[in-house]
């Protein structure tokens, strides 16, 4: 028995199905999770010892690759002073500062824990503002595992179902949230002008319009999605890369909405780790590196080499989404624009492809429903080895 396997029969006496989070249980692909016992840049070793070329990058956090230099060194600086105060420190302002200058819709944010909690603050928030109760999600969009009432659903990309549900419910969303390049039911885009469509929309129904950025914040380029897009939102939810690999995410725009939350306003959000300094140290550092335009443009032509072969050599069965640093294969032949398509995915087929990438030393993301993400530290022979290894796969 692998040291994995025998530690995964320890972890579930103790834990609730062995994880802290569902997906790293292999539950939808068979066998059993690799523990990890360190990163290093692009790469994963396991207490195996077997060592993965990386494409979660725990869950599209990494995108400077793992343990970035810089930012082990600002966490270090960060650390020789303290854990956690429970009391303002100058590097949330300094953090705060520097993503209003990224994204211009936001004037101001709050930092939490999760994105989870953003989601959750920003719909709260959303609900005071408006003096209403339902909430508009599209199918296949994740947004945390808070438990919403008055939850009103339409697929993604289809504008009719929406109006239909905007003229029926009138006067009663209070907010729309949506991942704006929806990475959870495996990555979608966008169809032309269907998120421009959502902000007039909700801005002729004066409800409010909730860019769930936790995946395509900082990685989508510096702006985001919305900035990709051009579509201003008038919330923002990020995570993931803002944290550098620690707990933390955030939720911000207009000063006249964020001027309602406590203790500016009446509406209550709290948090005991909330802005938390090693966090705070290690999302400055990432962000200082990706504000070098060297760090995205490195990226985009790593990226752009990898898609354009594995999209001409792919089998017609196989669909490649991508956009960015991040990507979903497919397991069909429709073209995958929403969560509809997506299910047509032969997800037994994915677990097959999926444990000979895993045999090959690559690891994905082990689930067919999530995006695989390239990092800064991905070379191009890295990712020429990759597409052979699909290729052969497939
Ligand atoms: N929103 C989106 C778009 C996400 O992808 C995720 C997590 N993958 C979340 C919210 C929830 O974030 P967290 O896991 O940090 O609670």
């Amino acid at each position: 028995m692998s040291k994995s396997a025998a530690a995964f029969e320890q972890a579930q006496r103790y834990l609730s199905g062995g994880v802290n989070s569902p997906v790293r249980s292999f539950q939808s692909i068979g066998g059993t999770p690799p523990f990890i016992q360190r990163g290093a840049g692009a790469y994963l070793k396991d207490i195996d010892g077997r060592r993965y070329l990386d494409f979660c990058l725990s869950w599209g956090v990494h995108i400077l690759g793992h343990n970035p230099p810089a930012v082990v060194r600002a966490v270090r600086r960060t650390l020789a002073d303290g854990l956690s105060f429970g009391a303002p420190t100058e590097l949330e302002t300094r953090l705060a500062k520097l993503i209003i200058s990224a994204i211009p819709s936001l004037e101001k944010i709050r930092f939490v824990n999760s994105g989870t909690e953003a989601a959750m603050s920003a719909l709260k928030l959303a609900r005071y503002y408006t003096g209403r109760r339902k909430i508009v999600m599209l199918e296949g969009g994740y947004h945390g595992h808070a438990e919403y009432s008055e939850v009103l659903r339409a697929p993604f990309n289809d504008r009719t179902a929406l109006e239909k549900i905007f003229a029926r419910h009138k006067n009663k969303i209070a907010a729309l949230i949506v991942e704006p390049v929806p990475a959870n039911m495996g990555v979608v885009l966008p169809e032309a002008g269907y998120l421009a469509f959502l902000r007039e929309l909700t801005a002729a129904a004066k409800t409010v319009l909730i860019f769930d950025e936790v995946i395509t914040g900082f990685r989508l380029g510096w702006g985001g999605a919305q900035n990709y897009f051009g579509v201003v939102p008038d919330l923002t939810c990020l995570g993931k890369i803002i944290g550098g690999g620690l707990p933390a995410a955030a939720y911000g725009g207009k000063r006249e909405l964020m001027s309602l939350v406590a203790p500016e306003g009446p509406v209550y959000q709290a948090g005991t780790l909330s802005g938390n300094p090693l966090a705070m140290s290690a999302g400055l550092a990432v962000l200082q590196e990706l504000q070098k335009p060297q760090t995205y443009q490195a990226l985009q032509k790593n990226t752009e080499y990898f898609f354009t072969e594995l999209a001409k050599h792919l089998p017609p069965d196989v669909r490649l989404n991508h956009l960015g640093a991040m990507f979903t294969l497919f397991f069909t032949k429709t073209k995958v624009r929403d969560y509809r398509g997506a299910q047509t995915s032969d997800v037994k087929k994915f677990a097959r492809f999926y444990h000979k990438l895993l045999r090959s030393g690559i690891y994905f993301s082990p689930a067919q429903f999530e995006a695989d993400f390239i990092s800064a530290r991905h070379t191009p022979a890295d990712l020429k080895r990759t597409l052979t290894a699909i290729l052969a796969a497939v």
